[in-house]
């Protein structure tokens, strides 16, 4: 478990946070109010994921669902002061202390972030590691076990949620979440480092796939970053 190096292969992505805090000292009050944390340009265009993933379905996703997750947790934030200047992953992991808002929309704010990085346009995809298909094989007993055990952590979620690939307590493991929990929050049952993420709220792929989440899961694997994935491994793992 190694969440500094998560936070480390996050830093780009979470490069516009601002801690309200940083400012506070000599700014002006209408400064003070200025949003603490700041959303990102999706990092490919919305297309990118065709055909698993439809551009409709991307520009409502991050240009709405996640923008309003943003909105909320500045909201919420704003009205927490003993929040103001944390990084995300120092509230999620003390967010058994916060209000419901900053759970959900700090989860669901890291929880997105995260998952775009997750996949990538076609040609820039890569593949699984050697080490990673090892620790897979190890411990999932093979690497169809393991997309076996992912797809069913997202299909066996009941209502909205995601499905985790994380590392914990020294192995790989596969979980799911409820709402925007993530496995860095205090409240997790099983806490870890994330590897690889899911979303399987219906926002996620109902245009395109409608009630079929199953089918959504198999597609999705076409458009996992396994660079991406690799990396993480490989910080979490170390
Ligand atoms: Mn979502």
């Amino acid at each position: 478990m190694n969440s500094r190096m998560l936070a480390v292969s996050l830093s780009l992505a979470f490069a516009a946070a601002t801690p309200v805090g940083a400012l506070a000292a000599d700014a002006p009050a209408a400064t003070v109010s200025a949003a603490a944390f700041q959303q990102a340009p999706l990092p490919y265009g919305y297309d990118a994921l065709e055909p698993a993933i439809d551009r409709e379905t991307m520009e409502i996703h991050h240009g709405r669902h996640h923008a309003a997750y943003v909105k909320a947790l500045n909201a919420a934030i704003a009205a927490s002061p003993a929040l103001q200047g944390k990084s995300i992953e120092e509230i999620l992991s003390a967010v058994s202390t916060a209000t419901p808002a900053v759970r959900n929309n700090a989860g669901g704010h890291y929880n997105h972030t995260l998952f775009w990085t997750l996949m990538a346009p076609e040609g820039q995809r890569g593949a699984p590691s050697d080490a990673l298909k090892a620790r897979i094989d190890a411990d999932f007993g093979s690497w169809d076990e393991f997309v076996k055990a992912f797809e069913e952590a997202g299909t066996k979620r009941f209502g909205s949620g995601w499905a985790w690939l994380v590392w914990s307590e020294g192995k790989l493991k596969v979980i799911s979440t409820p709402n925007q929990d993530n496995p860095l929050m205090d409240i997790a049952e099983v806490k870890g480092t994330p590897v690889l993420a899911n979303d399987v709220w219906e926002h996620a792929y109902y245009l395109k796939y409608q009630n079929k989440r199953a089918d959504y899961l198999k597609a999705w694997w076409q458009v996992v970053n396994w660079t991406k994935v690799n990396e993480l491994f490989a910080a979490a793992s170390k």
